[in-house]
């Protein structure tokens, strides 16, 4: 079980099995959100995830037409990212889980609209927009 809080605390949650695909996303809404070059993100089926305190706390933003993000409205940490063009799986940033996730990055997205001042070091695939191809 692997277990995750937003920075004051009040917010936590659980994930039953292993997280999916990681991602580093280097898209402007996320250097926005997190204040930084890039976020990241591991794929989680929608019904592994729960709530296990503060769930009266959880604020969404609607970034996108498709795309909401979830954030504490105490502390303002990130917690997910949701597709509603994908009803089955979440996007849990990978920084608010405890300890180790177990699952690493697997690659970059959006590095079309990389910040200026990072440069990527590792090999990991790059993809201009997402990962896959529609
Ligand atoms: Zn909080
Ligand atoms: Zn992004």
């Amino acid at each position: 079980m692997i277990e995750g809080k937003c920075l004051c605390g009040r917010i936590q949650y659980a994930v039953e099995g292993d997280i999916g695909e990681v991602s580093h996303c280097h898209c402007s809404m996320c250097q926005r959100i997190h204040g930084a070059a890039f976020g990241t993100y591991g794929a989680v089926p929608r019904e592994n995830f729960r709530w296990l305190s503060g769930s009266d706390l959880v604020q969404v933003y609607q970034s996108s037409a498709s795309m909401d993000r979830t954030f504490c409205s105490v502390c303002g940490s990130t917690l997910q990212a949701i597709l509603n063009t994908e009803p089955d799986v979440l996007y849990l940033a990978l920084g608010t889980i405890n300890g180790d996730p177990k699952c690493r990055p697997s690659f970059h997205i959006f590095v079309g609209s990389k910040a200026p001042w990072y440069e990527i070091t590792d090999d990991l695939p790059q993809h201009e927009t997402w990962s896959y191809t529609e």
